[in-house]
């Protein structure tokens, strides 16, 4: 049996792992490269491997650096079955028509034929085969897989693949639990590989009050300076953890009622599916809605749709939150208002979710004082805030808490999806404290299990 690291070595992004059996070619995930324009490049080329040879392909979860080179894949040749959670199909058709957008639109500035289109989006989806967690699926005779959540975002999950007399697991990326909305990351027993994310292998979170308390704080900031907190969050989970949090603040008067605008199209289709699929959220969310109460809906909450409801925002007297896509300031109507408010020191920008290198979000992460949005200097006054805790990452030590609960022995861990510095400090305490043997695969990378 054969493995090779397609993506997701040494870089966060572009998750695609062959898995080559005696009796089946499986590709675990077919992601997109994001952040430098370098990896970015990495999407264009052709697939390492013939698409057309591919049996299956088993998508972890739906963020595009999992499942944003499926179109591309289908186009190229692909003819066998994709397998992923029901919300995950559903999701995916969601975010691949986005990125077919964002694809087109790119190819447009770089005047090059785009990735893919709406009308291979619309192709891939009739390979998609929507599965429950838990069951064990017969791929063939001899080759066996099962979908366990991961508690990253609604519908991931964690692959394990029983195959020519061992068992491979995937982690996919793991949760960061205990969150509003979604189960704990399920533990697995046993594995003889594992093949691990690292996107927080070195660093350790907030807890989750913590985390509560820094967005109480940060909205009474903005309240007092009459200003305006900006939360930059992908449609999907931060979004709507974020509304969950916002609708507990609110309803239990802890902040002052302002107005709050969820100014994302595809956030609030999103949130849709997420009310489709209520039985795969944990117990107290799940007590709340029992209780009657719309958990995405509360006084001085507006989803914006149209551009023009949007621009309208601006005329709306501060102090206001604005959620907005994207989650990593690399397009959508986030640009409009960070252009708008970042000059302002009474501002706030609050980041939720990971930001990959060579990104806007990391940027201004990373403290710059001068960032250019759409081809505009923008001088940064107004604070910027980052909240780990919101992660739907696991930290380093529940990514060691997690291999720590398999059986040993391990034969070996493979560390994934991370940038080099994370990646090998996971390793090396992997190593350590663990006494498994752990690396750091390098793209391309083939080892045989
Ligand atoms: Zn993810």
């Amino acid at each position: 049996m054969k493995l090779t690291f397609h993506g997701g070595a040494q870089v966060v992004t572009g998750a695609c792992y062959l898995l080559e059996t005696k009796e089946a070619k499986i590709l675990v995930d077919c992601g997109l490269f994001q952040g430098k324009r370098e990896w970015r490049q990495l999407n264009y080329e052709d697939f390492p491997f013939d698409p057309a040879e591919i049996d299956f392909v088993l998508l972890t979860h739906s963020h595009m650096d999992h499942i944003g080179r499926v179109p591309k894949l289908v186009k190229d040749g692909f003819k066998g079955k994709i397998i992923t959670t029901n919300p995950s199909r559903d999701f995916s058709h969601l975010f691949l028509l986005d990125s077919a957008h964002l694809q087109e639109e790119e190819a447009r500035e770089v005047r090059r034929d785009p990735l893919y289109g709406e009308a291979d989006v619309e192709a891939s989806m009739k390979f998609f085969q929507g599965v429950d967690y838990g069951g064990k699926i017969e791929l063939t005779p001899n080759v066996k897989c099962r979908f366990t959540d991961a508690g990253h975002i609604l519908g991931s999950a964690i692959i394990e693949i029983w195959a020519g007399g061992k068992k491979i697991v995937f982690t996919g990326d793991l949760g960061n639990p205990p969150v509003p909305l979604l189960k704990a990351t399920e533990l697995v027993d046993k594995a003889d590989y594992v093949i691990i994310e690292s996107a927080y292998g070195n660093r350790n979170h907030e807890t989750f009050e913590e985390r509560k308390n820094i967005l109480e704080d940060a909205i009474e900031e903005v309240v007092a300076n009459k200003g305006v907190l900006m939360i930059p969050a992908f449609a999907m989970e931060r979004t709507q953890e974020v509304l969950y949090e916002l609708n507990e603040l609110v309803e239990k008067s802890r902040v002052p009622k302002i107005p709050i605008f969820v100014d994302s199209p595809l956030a609030i289709k999103a949130t849709a599916v997420y009310r489709r699929y209520e039985n795969y959220f944990n117990q107290e969310a799940t007590h709340l809605i029992d209780s009657g109460d719309d958990i995405f809906k509360f006084p001085g909450l507006e989803m914006t749709v149209s551009g023009q409801e949007s621009r309208k925002i601006n005329n709306i007297p501060k102090p206001k939150i604005i959620i907005a896509g994207s989650g990593m300031s690399t397009g959508g109507r986030i640009l409009f208002h960070e252009k708008l408010y970042l000059p302002d020191p009474n501002n706030k920008l609050l980041i939720v979710g990971y930001q990959v290198k060579g990104t806007l979000g990391r940027r201004l992460l990373e403290g710059e004082k001068e960032v250019m949005i759409k081809n505009e200097k923008v001088s940064v006054k107004a604070k910027i805030q980052a909240v780990g805790g919101y992660s739907a990452h696991a930290d380093q030590q529940k990514l060691v808490h997690w291999l720590d609960h398999l059986k040993k022995p391990v034969q070996q861990v493979f560390v994934v999806q991370g940038e080099d510095g994370p990646a090998h400090a996971l390793a090396q305490k992997v190593n350590d404290e663990l006494g498994m043997k752990a690396t750091v695969p390098k793209l391309g990378e083939e080892v045989e299990l």
